[in-house]
């Protein structure tokens, strides 16, 4: 009997479990997490439970699953205790409490950690990772006082819009020229800012901050330019790093995460997996490495490797990439990739028709990517053509037919 062991409990390391049995593993698995909670959802974290009451139903609505369910699946759980180190040689997962664990297959999924703050005060600087981050940080919102929100990324622009919406006065600060540029590009982010100033948030784009000083209600965010912003609280939402350190000395490759081959393999060790935002692997379509950040990714990696383990290698695991992002009503989606040395299509138009689709090719001239703003059918229909291998001129014309 297979014991698989997945280390990381929580979106791809549940997806995972679901997976094995879904597929008919009846072997031993166990499920290691360094967080007391159980598995929960990250997306809702900057978005609806932030301005939640925070009551139980609020926060087991994020649950990925229960306690009942878990024991439905017979796994061995164990939360709150990480794992510190991994011995390839003799199959072990040493944990922080001193215990080991020895494994058939080791599935890696411990994801990444907030980028860290390289501004730290006493207090009243936060980020936003984990449950407790989000709790900390809608009670600082309830307050309704001034936020600066370094950071214009996705995270950071649903932090603002909730901060917004609770009655905060807010500034975004980025060094890039526009929000969240580097997933919808230029088409798509100058409207994005726009929307953030009609809901009262102000912005700093192309200006970055050289240092926070004060404490919580009373901190002074400095600007390269020389301004100076009052705040109350400020969010750091300037990436994530990938969770490996406790692979260090492991024999696996790590390079911005764990290196794995075109079947997520861990390079460096057998039967070893690596899965979800963990995971650097070789991208078929975009011929480079790649580590996503995205939540689509992290489930279809896991049950992918769930579908290897059980039924063994199947073909090259194939990312669907796809991401999403609310921002106030607007919803923004995401299939493919952006290429800068491409060109761009765009149809609709967010002023006038109130949704916007852009189609991406690739210096090549071919398809590669889809961002769509407020316009769901078209993102699924790109999605299926881009899989069909259209030309991206089909996919305009197709796309245009639906306005
Ligand atoms: C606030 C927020 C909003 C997001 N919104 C969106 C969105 O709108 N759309 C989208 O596509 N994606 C979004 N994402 C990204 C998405 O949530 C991630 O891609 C997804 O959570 C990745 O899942 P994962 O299981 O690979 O990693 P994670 O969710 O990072 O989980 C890894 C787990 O492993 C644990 N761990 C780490 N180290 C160890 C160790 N040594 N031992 C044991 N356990 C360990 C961690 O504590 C954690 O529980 C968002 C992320 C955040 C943080």
């Amino acid at each position: 009997m297979i014991h698989v062991v997945i280390v990381g409990a929580s979106l791809a390391g549940t997806r995972a479990v679901q997976g094995l049995r879904a597929l008919g593993h009846t072997g031993p698995v166990t499920l290691v997490g360094a967080e007391a909670e159980l598995p929960y959802d990250r997306p809702p974290l900057s978005k609806s439970l932030l301005t939640s009451d925070w009551s139980a139903a609020a926060v087991d609505g994020v649950r990925l699953i229960t306690a009942a369910e878990l024991d439905q699946l017979a796994v061995t759980v164990r939360l709150g205790v990480a794992a510190v180190a991994l011995d390839t040689a003799a199959r072990l997962v040493r944990l922080a409490d001193g215990t080991e664990v020895a494994y058939d297959v080791l599935v890696i999924a411990t994801g990444a950690a907030a980028r860290p703050s390289p501004w730290n005060p006493g207090s009243g600087v936060y980020q936003l990772r984990t449950l407790d981050d989000a709790r900390a940080i809608a009670a600082r919102l309830a307050r309704r006082e001034p936020v600066v929100v370094v950071g214009g990324g996705f995270i950071g622009t649903e932090i603002a819009a909730a901060a917004a919406g609770q009655g905060c006065p807010v500034v975004v600060v980025d060094p890039l020229p526009e929000p969240m540029a580097r997933l919808v590009g230029p088409e798509i982010a100058g409207s994005l800012a726009g929307l953030h100033l009609r809901n009262g948030v102000r912005t700093r784009f192309g200006a970055g901050v050289v240092g926070i000083e004060g404490e919580a209600g009373a901190l002074t965010v400095s600007l390269d330019t020389g301004e100076r912003l009052a705040a109350s609280t400020a969010v750091v939402g300037i990436g994530s790093v990938p969770a490996v350190e406790w692979l260090a000395g492991s024999g696996l490759k790590l390079d911005n995460g764990v290196v794995t081959d075109r079947f997520l393999r861990a390079v460096g060790a057998d039967d070893v997996y690596a899965v979800g935002d963990v995971a650097r692997w070789p991208h078929s379509g975009r011929g480079v490495e790649v580590r996503a950040e995205h939540w689509t990714n992290a489930g279809d990696q896991a049950r992918y490797v769930a579908a290897a383990i059980v039924t063994g290698t199947p073909d090259p695991y194939e990312s669907s990439d796809y991401v999403w992002s609310d921002q106030y009503d607007w919803k923004v989606n995401a299939v493919g990739w952006r290429d800068p040395e491409g060109s761009t299509v765009v149809i609709g138009s967010l002023d006038d028709l109130g949704k916007v689709a852009v189609v991406h090719t690739d210096a090549t001239g071919a398809p590669c990517g889809v961002v769509t703003v407020n316009w769901v059918r078209a993102l699924n229909q790109a999605r299926r053509r881009l899989m069909a291998g259209e030309s991206g001129a089909t996919i305009a014309e197709a796309l245009r037919q639906l306005l």
